[in-house]
């Protein structure tokens, strides 16, 4: 049978893109859901046929513990709350799958690795984007060689955030501003595509002054990242300008661009290849595309299926919190941060 799933938090990401995700999975059904607000959680519960008796929230969720239909539960909740919940859900003998980032603190993300371990339960952070076939394509061709050796990368991810009431405004919610955010999929592409993990760190962030959005969490992050390879790789994020999320792959003998590449969808790619000194040839390439939440939550349904760790699992969203609390001590002191080299993660399997 099919893996059974609880989303705790009903906001935007659960409603519109994860809850509807359900019907094109072929591993894992929804099987309860957690809400604070009890007239959503009725009508939601309702139109997906959760019964009664799978429907929880914030105060009684532990009563959890005594529904076999739930193996996995996908914490859909502010940065702050991924920890509490990863905790709770653990000690109630359930799998973890979070939303990223992982949490607010590298700290946290410890303490949430810890939690699964001691409870013996999978722990999986959703990094969408690398169960998407296009950008699975940009790691095939970034370790294939096929256009060369990669050298640099530099990949962009901004919107427009408008309301300054919301969590995403507020540090100790949200953990930081666009870097957090979504300057996250630049930074985790960079990783995943090189397979390295950096010895020096660059960055910047800026605010526009007396902007109310961004009281406490900065508008603007750019982060340059240096692999023991030399491979170069440039991330910029805003909070403050329209949709833009593209990444370009520069190698020695040609590129690779997608754009958009961070979207639910609609990814575009184009591959250029250098025919000789005076000729390339630039062409897109078209792949099928897939549901990236349905891929995900049918990648972490067969690890429970399986006994088999994810492969974006706790020390992928640990590093990667690790690497954005060095971006902001780089911008804050002004300078280059050196890091120890480190063994990259595999996540090619
Ligand atoms: P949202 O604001 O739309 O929803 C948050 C939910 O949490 C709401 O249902 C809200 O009622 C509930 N909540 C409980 N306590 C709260 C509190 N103290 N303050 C605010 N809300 C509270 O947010 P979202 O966009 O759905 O984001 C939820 C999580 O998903 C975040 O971790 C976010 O980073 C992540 N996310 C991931 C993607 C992706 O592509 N993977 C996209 C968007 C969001």
């Amino acid at each position: 049978g099919r893996i059974g799933f609880a989303v705790v938090g009903l906001g935007r990401l659960a409603l519109e893109e994860i809850l509807p995700a359900f019907s094109r999975c072929k591993k894992a059904r929804l099987a309860a859901l957690v809400s604070g607000t009890p007239s959503k959680l009725k009508s939601v519960a309702d139109h997906y046929g959760v019964p009664e008796s799978a429907r929880y929230n914030y105060d009684n969720f532990e009563e959890i513990v005594r529904n076999p239909d739930v193996q996995v539960v996908y914490i859909v909740l502010p940065n702050s709350m991924h920890l509490d919940f990863t905790r709770r859900a653990a000690k109630a003998g359930k799998h973890v799958l979070t939303e990223k980032p992982m949490a607010v603190s590298a700290k946290e993300c410890e303490e949430m690795i810890a939690a699964c371990e001691q409870a013996g339960r999978l722990l999986m952070v959703a990094y969408r984007m690398q169960y998407e076939p296009y950008n699975r394509e940009l790691l095939r061709l970034a370790r294939s060689g096929e256009l060369g050796r990669l050298r640099t990368i530099t990949a962009q991810n901004s919107q427009t955030e408008g309301r300054p009431q919301q969590w995403r405004m507020k540090r100790a919610l949200a953990g930081g501003g666009a870097l957090p955010d979504i300057g996250l999929y630049c930074l985790n592409a960079a990783r995943f595509l090189t397979g390295e993990e950096p010895i020096e760190v660059q960055g910047s962030v800026y605010s526009s002054p007396g902007d109310p959005r961004f009281q406490e969490v900065e508008e603007v992050c750019a982060f340059q990242l240096r692999f023991p390879s030399g491979i170069t790789a440039q991330g910029i994020s805003s909070y403050n300008a329209h949709n833009s999320r593209r990444i370009r792959l520069d190698f020695e003998n040609g590129w690779a661009e997608l754009d958009p590449a961070f979207s639910y969808a609609g990814q575009q790619m184009k591959i250029c290849r250098k025919v000789s000194d005076k000729a390339e040839d630039i062409a897109m390439r078209k792949l099928e595309e897939k549901s990236q939440f349905a891929t995900e939550m049918d990648h972490m349904a067969d690890c429970v299926a399986s006994n088999r760790q994810p492969h974006t699992g706790g020390p992928e969203g640990l590093q990667d919190q690790k690497l954005m609390e060095t971006i902001y001590e780089s911008a804050k002191a002004g300078r280059t941060i050196k890091l120890q080299p480190r063994e990259g993660l595999d996540v090619t399997r």
